[in-house]
């Protein structure tokens, strides 16, 4: 059976080029026999998150709001946990689990992401432990398909995104979306096309992503993590350093239908000595989220229309404690699409990879 070839607890890892996303499923009822060893498991990830200096310091941790309970996994009924942390801590997490005694442990770990080959031999090496590697793509959409399925209000959009006053986070039906577009965006992105539960393309990609976001914040702004950058992003205005339409023609240009605001040049008003001097870090931290967030944004509106599709979905831990990024993407879906095109998003944004991998092995 499934319990005898794959001993719990059951793990799944998304080892990214910036974040380990881990998900640990924990069974109500475990078998006397290995009981002990799971609650130890857990215990062990939790000592690590807390203990790891750069994992205080805001690079990882739990996402407890995140947290499925009563959720099934192949017949057993436990809670699904999830945790992150930076994948330049990998080594200390191995060398955590092997004082800790890991490798005594009998469990199931299944891995996908790039680090999934890159750490495989440190696994058997420190740990004695034979991963179970699976192909990102596969295991990103198998996590989306499964928690979708098995997780009510998982997917929401935005209705009135620009409007403060009025803007509105509501629940979205997905269980019928084909098809539709996936936008993931990590250190880089990926965009697929998918069009049934098992057959999907992955279309294009971009080296624009979440981690040029976080590297050019830094070197403009020297914030040290995402959240400090995300938080001046907050107080900033792009407005400033961007060059709009408005600085060019005075007004709107009517004759293309593009509004006064439109940017027409991202960064275009740093070229001046002048202007320099008048922006702050927060002013260049919006910036650059605002000309990273537009310009996925854009790639994906191209993607949907030479794919017909009306959906798109935006996942990635980019969008992590980003409603900014949300908010613009939701907008420019629907206003430069002529509201043909509607952009959903996923509450469990970056951890489709590693819940995938695990399903898959149970499959
Ligand atoms: P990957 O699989 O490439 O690691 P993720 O989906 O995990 O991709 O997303 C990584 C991106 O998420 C980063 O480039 C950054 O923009 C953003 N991010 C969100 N939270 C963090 C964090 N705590 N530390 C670093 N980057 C973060």
């Amino acid at each position: 059976s499934v319990h005898n070839s794959c001993p719990m607890p059951w793990f799944g890892m998304d080892i990214g080029g910036t974040l380990v996303k881990l998900v640990y499923f924990e069974p109500h009822n475990p078998s006397p026999s290995n009981n002990f060893s799971q609650v130890q498991t857990l215990e062990e990830i939790e000592f690590f998150l807390k203990n790891n200096e750069t994992c205080r310091k805001g690079g990882g941790g739990k996402d407890t709001h995140l947290k499925i309970k009563n959720i099934y996994i192949h017949g057993n009924l436990g809670t699904l946990h999830f945790f992150h942390f930076p994948t330049s801590e990998m080594d200390m997490f191995l060398q955590s689990a092997k004082s800790k005694g890991m490798s005594l442990l009998p469990c199931t770990a299944c891995a996908t992401g790039g680090g999934a080959y890159k750490f495989e031999s440190a696994f058997k090496k420190e740990v004695n432990m034979d991963i179970h590697k699976f192909d990102e793509m596969d295991s990103l959409l198998r996590g989306i398909h499964y928690i979708d399925a098995n997780y009510q209000e998982e997917c929401y959009y935005f209705e009135n995104p620009v409007d403060d006053k009025f803007c509105e986070k509501k629940v979205f039906d997905f269980s019928s979306p084909y098809p539709y577009l996936v936008v993931n965006i990590g250190s880089g992105v990926s965009i697929l096309s998918v069009y049934a539960p098992d057959c999907y393309k992955r279309v294009t990609g971009s080296s624009l992503g979440g981690g040029t976001f976080l590297g050019l914040c830094s070197l403009l702004t020297g914030c040290e993590t995402f959240e400090q950058a995300i938080a001046l992003a907050e107080k900033g205005e792009s407005t400033k350093v961007d060059k709009l339409v408005k600085d060019i023609y005075g007004g709107d240009y009517p004759r293309f239908n593009l509004q006064g605001d439109t940017v027409a040049s991202s960064f275009g008003n740093m070229t001046c000595q002048e202007r320099r001097s008048l922006v702050s870090r927060e002013d260049l931290a919006r910036a650059t989220l605002v000309t990273i967030t537009n310009n996925i944004g854009s790639i994906a509106r191209m993607c949907a229309v030479n794919e017909g599709m009306e959906h798109v979905v935006f996942v990635g831990n980019f969008l992590r404690v980003n409603p900014i990024s949300m908010k613009l993407l939701a907008y420019a879906m629907d206003f430069w699409s002529n509201g043909t095109l509607k952009a959903l998003f996923l509450e469990h944004e970056g951890y489709f990879g590693a819940v995938g991998c695990v399903v898959q092995l149970l499959e």
